[in-house]
């Protein structure tokens, strides 16, 4: 499978803000965008470069891509059903990204990123609806519960993912039972409930021309 073989620090110095793709330490003051506040490479000290309108929808488009851990053709794909979709295409595609098995697994607090969620979730240490499922891509939807598996509620990662998943606090559309081990999606997230800031309006802009 394809995958991202850059240093993800480098990521969000080159988006100039915290995507929060290392988990805790992005909280901690060893974040490398606290630390250098400019972009990677020899010339990242100097000002940073003024985008055209295609360089900022690129910039953009990449930088929702990267927050997710979307590849470029699953993005796109993403983006066309967002575009079949009835309603706001930009919203639509906010909202499929969030409602990806991986994200959610991060947002519940079972991962530490969502990059450590997708490989939780291809080990088979989560159900949906009582059912193992593999695949990080797979769409939930309003009302599914995401269980960790019996046999992977004592792994020490999941563990200290819990932890720190109750620092960061659980989104106002999910639920977590009384054991702390399943999720319930009570709603997919409407746009203002993502306080990212990101504006998916210049990746529809980029992908209408
Ligand atoms: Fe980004 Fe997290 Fe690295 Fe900070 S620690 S630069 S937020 S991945």
């Amino acid at each position: 499978m394809a995958r991202y073989k850059d240093s993800v620090c480098k990521m969000c110095r080159r988006e100039g803000m915290k995507l929060f793709l290392k988990g805790d330490r992005c909280y901690s003051d060893k974040c490398a965008v606290e630390r250098r506040e400019y972009p990677p490479g020899q010339h990242g000290k100097g000002k940073r470069s003024k985008f055209s309108e295609y360089g900022s929808q690129l910039r953009e488009k990449q930088k929702i891509r990267r927050i997710y851990g979307v590849l470029e053709a699953q993005f796109r794909k993403i983006f066309a059903e967002a575009d079949r979709r009835r309603g706001v295409t930009g919203e639509n595609l906010i909202q499929l990204l969030e409602s990806r098995l991986d994200n959610m697994v991060y947002r519940m607090g079972f991962a530490n990123s969502r990059s450590e969620a997708r490989l939780l979730v291809g080990q088979r240490h989560f159900k949906v609806n009582g059912k193992t499922v593999t695949i990080p891509s797979y769409f939930t939807r309003s009302g599914d519960k995401v269980a960790v598996a019996d046999k992977s509620q004592k792994l020490t990662r999941i563990e200290a993912a819990r932890q720190a998943g109750q620092r960061r606090g659980l989104p106002e559309w999910l639920e977590l039972d009384s054991t702390g081990f399943v999720g319930t999606i009570k709603m997919l997230p409407v746009r203002n409930q993502i306080t990212m800031p990101m504006n998916e309006h210049l990746v529809v802009e980029l992908y209408s021309k």
